[in-house]
């Protein structure tokens, strides 16, 4: 299921009566095939923004004749809070709560990446958020069999700098190891409790990956055991296909093969307001940070 599926999946949910659709806020502007979430809401679809998954349990609880539905979407560092929501609603013996997965895996896509022919990666800054979670025993082996430094990183402009600094001082030394830079959050073996209830809840599968295609294992979709709070099963939306903006070059940027400005689209069809790929939504998004912060400094188009 690709970014552009999954929201064309949730669209078709929060348009169903009796459904209470939650999400958070950012989600709202990210364009399906013919709309967003928002335009749902504004024709009178009850989607509400949660600030964190527990939030639409408790809406479930409130609502025992409306199904409520949250859109459970991220990396490793936002999918063991969607873990607990199931794993809480089951617990509770809720029958109205679903969550609608589409959670992406950090190591299977570094793989990916580096295995490509087109690949130009000489190092990585590994995710601090996610290795909090994880850990960074998944890297070690990929370093040593890609032959590419990967250091831990935090997200304070001095956490990146020192990340960065460590790369190249791999790279100059002729070293390929797995550093921490963020070892005031991330430990080796990442948050225990965290990663045994992603193990609960859980199981990987393949995922489609915008511009990249399938990754086998690169996804979380949830164990037998919780499939009764499966969406796509609940909502029967499984098969839903849908094509990207033939403008989007959002494979290419994520690969690091072309710039965000190198976009036709960088600026004038797509901006964060009216985002057209994944890289535009969150402010962590590549094409995000071009723009905000480096388009005064872009040669003129
Ligand atoms: S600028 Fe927009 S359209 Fe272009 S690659 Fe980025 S997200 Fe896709």
């Amino acid at each position: 299921m690709t970014p552009l599926e999954i929201i064309d999946k949730a669209i078709v949910i929060a348009s169903t009566p009796d459904v209470i659709f939650a999400s958070f806020g950012d989600m709202l502007r990210v364009p399906g095939s013919k709309k967003d979430l928002l335009s749902v809401k504004a024709e009178g679809g009850d989607i509400r923004i949660v600030y964190s998954p527990l939030d639409a349990v408790k809406i479930a609880q409130q609502n025992p004749g409306k199904k409520v539905v949250f859109l459970a979407v991220g990396f490793e560092t936002t999918a063991p809070a969607n873990a607990m929501s199931v794993f809480q609603a089951k617990r509770l013996g809720l029958t109205n709560f679903s969550i609608l997965c589409s959670h992406v895996l950090v190591p299977p896509a570094m793989e990916a990446l580096l295995s490509s022919p087109a690949n130009l990666i000489q190092g990585f800054l590994a995710a601090g958020h996610v290795c909090t979670i994880m850990g960074y025993d998944e890297y070690i082996p990929i370093a040593a069999k890609y032959k590419v430094p990967i250091v831990v990183t935090g997200f304070e402009p001095v956490d990146i700098l020192q990340g960065i600094y460590m790369t190249v001082k791999q790279l100059e030394e002729g070293r390929v190891e797995v550093e921490n830079q963020y070892a005031r959050s991330v430990r080796r073996e990442g948050n225990l409790p965290a990663r045994k209830l992603l193990s609960e809840v859980f199981v990987t599968i393949d995922r489609k990956w915008r511009g990249i295609g399938t990754i086998p294992s690169s996804g979380y979709g949830l164990a037998s055991s919780f499939s009764a709070f499966d969406a796509e099963k609940v909502f029967d939306v499984g098969e839903l296909h849908a094509d990207e903006s033939p403008l989007c070059i959002a494979g290419q940027v994520l690969q690091g093969l072309r710039k965000p400005h190198e976009c036709s689209a960088f600026g004038k069809e797509c901006t964060p307001e009216r985002p057209l790929g994944a890289p535009m939504v969150s402010s962590e998004g590549a094409c995000a940070a071009y723009y905000h912060f480096g388009r005064a400094r872009l040669p003129s188009s």
